[in-house]
């Protein structure tokens, strides 16, 4: 089962108390899976999506709202053609003719103009052509329409939520997508799809503290980066002491603490007082090795300059 199917399932299984919610639903159904077409002066509502499911809850609400009972033919299809049947519908859910192109907005606000209208408007409409990706692979949710102004108007209903989505034109159809994950949840919220919501929620907690973790093991490589660097600037200096004869002269302790430096050139200072004997402490170690470096920069500026 996919991320998509199981939030269809979830949304499949709300359960809408009002006329008006189901009214709502049953504007998306035809708006987005429908076609509302005449023929012989006949008018007819042809309703077809490959999800059975949601081509039976359109029977029951159809039976609901209008007592009336519309068969489910070959295909997951739903044809009207009662007269009466398709006035009531459309009377009720504002849809308009598909061959009506002069309508500025196919979904009636007035059949959305309640909160809970516009989420069962939005439930519906991600029941007929939504998808979401699998958020273990990246965030990504979508509408896929089939009509512009349609697209138009969804993204619209959904901005209400104070979520923005995107429109973008593949293959004739206008997807109305988002990819920000604080939006999906948003969204899945407004959806009611609890389950789903609570899944992403957690995944992008796991994803937070995975993130944190690189952030501190990008932290100590740079640590470790910089005790690198110090120690090959400490080892070049106690080289050029030696080439220059200059090691014998340098007091004890300075002498052992190079040797030491030399031998482990990957010790952090902790280790190398460790190794003294002695031991000597963090700070000790790096005044001593800071001591060897001022000689060896001395005694470079002596040699270039004397
Ligand atoms: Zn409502």
């Amino acid at each position: 089962m996919s991320f998509s199917s199981d939030i269809k399932k979830e949304l499949l299984s709300y359960n809408y108390t009002g006329r008006h919610c189901l009214t709502a639903a049953l504007a998306a159904v035809i708006n987005i899976s429908g076609y509302v077409g005449t023929r012989d002066s006949h008018r007819f509502i042809i309703i077809h999506n490959d999800n059975t499911e949601l081509i039976e809850k359109t029977a029951d609400i159809i039976y609901e709202l209008f007592g009336r009972s519309v068969s489910i033919g070959k295909g997951n299809n739903i044809a009207i053609e009662d007269q009466s049947l398709i006035s009531e519908i459309l009377k009720a859910t504002g849809v308009k003719d598909s061959a009506d192109f002069s309508v500025a907005s196919p979904i009636d606000f007035y059949v959305v103009s309640k909160n809970c209208c516009k989420r069962a408007y939005i439930r519906t409409a991600f029941l007929c052509c939504g998808s979401i990706s699998d958020p273990h692979k990246h965030y990504h949710i979508e509408f896929v329409d089939n009509d512009y102004e349609h697209a138009d108007s969804l993204k619209r209903l959904i901005a209400n939520f104070g979520i923005t989505m995107k429109i973008v034109e593949r293959k004739n159809h206008f997807v109305v997508y988002c990819k920000e994950a604080e939006l999906i949840v948003d969204l899945l919220n407004v959806m009611s799809a609890y389950r789903a919501l609570l899944e992403l929620e957690n995944l992008r907690v796991v994803k937070g503290v995975r993130n944190n973790v690189n952030r501190l093991v990008n932290c100590e490589t740079a640590n470790l980066n910089k005790v690198i660097s110090a120690s090959v600037r400490q080892i070049e200096a106690i080289e050029y002491l030696a080439r220059q004869n200059r090691l014998d002269q340098l007091p004890d302790s300075l002498k052992k603490m190079a040797e030491i430096r030399i031998m482990y050139p990957d010790a952090s200072l902790k280790e190398l007082g460790e190794k003294m004997t002695p031991p000597v402490g963090k700070s000790g170690v790096n005044h001593r090795l800071k001591k060897i470096c001022e000689i060896a920069d001395k005694l470079k500026g002596d040699n270039n300059y004397g």
